[in-house]
């Protein structure tokens, strides 16, 4: 259910190997980003969850067509359309060896010379990770001035000068792809492609003129909410701060996963939404709320959400049902695993000792998922430390056996060429409804 990038199911269009039945779209992506999950909160950009938007061509316009459109709708006024940026607070940066996008940018747009900066495969060639298309890319930033930073340009400073579009110039068929720097070029594409994608997130928070994307229109009411039932106030405590922001993401985040038919398990995207709703939980908690929250913050944020996606509406008796059965035994676990928490830190206090065993720590972890941010303060409102070298060092034994476990059980990225055949089918009705044969019929 998870693709590693929105270009994944045009593959096909931008190698050339399939006709695109336009050679222009338009798009917005609803992206999750677990890589981001350690910034949420502290960053003023980065969402687990988060909006893409984005413009193609397949094979149609190119460099300067990209380049062109995207100074336009920056700049233009918002009465013609524009999004109404100064032009004098964006910044690009083009990959190193790519002079013709340094020239458009130059001479075509009109940019002076110092605010164009070039960058290695690092932070300006754009891939999936796999053999297959990519190119060098430019990336537009947004300059948020003085306050946020000293200056110097993004390739010196990424929290001052804040990256809102990034335009990949799809030319080149990659193999040996060992990492993100470590690849062949193999040669040209039949054709050229673009492929962009701007955070939806980071354009509402320039334009609401809000400090971050946790308080924009689609979000802010999440964390407004969580305050109301914590009694904290969001603005007050730097690291309460940032819990409020991580609930507000991270509920918006489960939700959207919800609807999209997403549901909590122990592996794969199961997890990823399971671990999200828990740190939701956990922040709650963290702000001094034991009681289950859920039902008032996914309904604040389906609220906030329902106008883009009305199927949050329609479908909510099954995402609220899943939701709240998830926080109500996530609770039951945490208020389990306190019991055995508190007879832990009371054996430790009559030996005598000044902090909680790694394995006690570990064993809270993996049997009742509680969180080692938790044990700590829990233990530390008792007077007493953790001793997290050994939790860490068990805790790095069990990611190398998972990852032992993964290896075993996959030895290959799926060969997925052969649904290619299914197209000569054209279009095809289900009859799973109706027929139990339905799929060697089809077949
Ligand atoms: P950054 O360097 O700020 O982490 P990125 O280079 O990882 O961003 P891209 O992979 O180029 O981002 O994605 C295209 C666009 O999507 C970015 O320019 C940005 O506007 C937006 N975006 C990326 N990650 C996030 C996120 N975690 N939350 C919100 N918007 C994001
Ligand atoms: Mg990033
Ligand atoms: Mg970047
Ligand atoms: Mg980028």
């Amino acid at each position: 259910m998870f693709t590693v990038a929105g270009m994944v199911p045009f593959i096909p269009y931008l190698t050339g190997v399939v006709p695109a039945p336009y050679s222009r779209a338009a798009d917005l992506q609803k992206c999750i980003r677990t890589n981001d999950i350690e910034e949420v909160g502290k960053t003023a950009r980065h969402g687990t969850f988060f909006q893409m938007m984005g413009n193609w061509s397949f094979g149609d316009y190119f460099k300067e067509g990209a380049i062109t459109y995207a100074w336009e709708l920056l700049t233009s006024s918002e009465a013609d359309g524009g999004l109404g940026f100064d032009e004098k607070d964006l910044w690009v940066t083009v990959y190193e060896t790519d002079d013709e996008a340094a020239d458009i940018w130059r001479r075509v747009i009109g940019l002076p010379a110092e605010r164009i900066q070039r960058m290695g495969r690092e932070d300006n060639y754009w891939h999936t990770g796999q053999p297959g298309p990519g190119g060098p890319d430019s990336e537009i930033f947004f300059d948020r001035g003085p306050a946020h930073g000293p200056g110097g340009g993004p390739a010196v400073d990424d929290t001052r000068f804040m990256e809102l579009w990034n335009l990949v110039f799809m030319q080149e068929m990659l193999a040996d792809v060992r990492s993100q720097t470590d690849f062949r070029v193999v040669g040209d594409l039949p054709q050229k492609n673009i492929d962009t994608g701007m955070g939806l997130e980071r354009v509402a928070f320039l334009k609401q003129g809000v400090q971050n994307m946790y308080e924009i229109d689609q979000v802010r009411p999440v964390l407004d909410r969580a305050s109301e039932l914590s009694g904290r106030r969001y603005g007050a405590d730097a690291g309460d701060d940032v819990r409020f922001r991580i609930i507000a993401d991270h509920v918006r985040s489960s939700m959207m996963l919800l609807s999209d038919g997403v549901t909590p398990a122990n592996e794969g995207r199961g997890y990823v939404l399971r671990r999200l709703m828990r740190r939701a939980v956990r922040s709650m908690r963290l702000l001094g709320v034991e009681e289950a929250t859920f039902p008032e913050l996914f309904t604040v944020s389906r609220d906030a959400m329902k106008e883009n996606y009305p199927e949050l509406e329609t479908d909510w008796e099954r995402i609220s049902t899943y939701a709240y059965a998830e926080e109500d035994s996530f609770l039951r676990k945490l208020s389990a695993g306190t019991t055995i928490l508190d007879t832990a830190l009371e054996k430790a206090k009559d030996t005598g000792s000044s902090s909680l065993g790694g394995d006690q720590a570990f064993l809270l972890h993996d049997t009742y998922g509680f969180p080692i941010d938790l044990t700590l303060e829990i233990a530390g409102e008792a007077g007493l430390g953790v001793d997290r070298d050994a939790f860490d060092d068990l805790m790095r034994r069990q990611r190398e056996r998972a990852k032992e476990d993964a290896r075993s059980r996959k030895s290959s990225i799926a060969d997925v060429s052969v649904y290619r055949e299914f197209r000569a089918l054209g279009e095809t009705a289900f009859l799973g409804y109706d027929e139990l044969t339905a799929a060697s019929r089809v077949v």
